[in-house]
């Protein structure tokens, strides 16, 4: 997918008041500091949509953009952020579970770990509740570009061990690096192929 124009709409915290045109949505999650901002931004091509984050885990916003006109991209608030209040600790917050469960365009959740890391009880959890929510996603490892790519396949099987503890069938996996660009055009065909199956 070629990506000819991203535009910022708008950022609040009541999922009713998200936009109302019927486009295909695509959101971006992850524990705060796990490059979100980055991938969004290395997505897209345009260095600032999404802000890179001064301090994390502090803003609670849905923000949606759309892209090409055709489909919205969503920067949820990021989860798991030890310095926040402990309400919002306490997993992931209520902004975050009303849009999940209320915001019935979402075609895709892009749940974002980093490569780095053994796997979080805190995404597991997240996910957990994805599934028992039948919310689609998919996992996006990010900053790729830290690591090896035997130390890279590494995590990623044992990461895949602990999900088939809990899950019969796994979600579908990109590897990505915001400054290197990998896994760009992956997740971007993924997204247009998506569309072009539902739109
Ligand atoms: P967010 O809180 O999830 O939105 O994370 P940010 O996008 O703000 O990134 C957090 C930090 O990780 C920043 O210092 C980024 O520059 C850095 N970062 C994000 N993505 C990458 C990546 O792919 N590679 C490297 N080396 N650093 C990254």
């Amino acid at each position: 997918m070629i990506i000819k124009s991203a535009e910022f709409l708008i950022s609040n915290t009541d999922v009713k008041k998200c936009p109302s045109k019927e486009l295909p949505e695509y959101a971006f999650i992850g524990r705060s500091n796990v490059g979100k901002s980055s991938l969004i931004n290395m997505l897209t091509d345009y260095s600032k949509l999404a802000k890179i984050s001064g301090t994390p885990g502090k803003t609670q916003l849905i923000n949606h953009f759309i892209i090409n006109g055709e489909w919205y991209l969503v920067d949820l608030p990021g989860y798991g952020y030890a310095k926040v209040s402990k309400k919002m600790r306490a997993g992931f917050s209520q902004v975050i579970k009303s849009y999940l469960k209320k915001r019935e365009q979402l075609t895709c959740l892009f749940v974002l770990v980093d490569s780095r890391l053994e796997p979080q009880k805190l995404d597991m959890e997240f996910m957990q509740y994805l599934g028992e929510n039948a919310i689609p996603f998919v996992i996006v490892f990010t900053k790729a570009d830290k690591l090896t790519s035997s130390a890279m396949s590494k995590n990623l099987t044992a990461y895949k061990k602990t999900m088939l503890k809990t899950w019969e069938f796994l979600p579908q996996i990109f590897i990505s690096s915001a400054s290197s660009k990998m896994g760009r055009e992956d997740i971007l065909n993924f997204i247009e192929k998506t569309n072009s199956e539902i739109l």
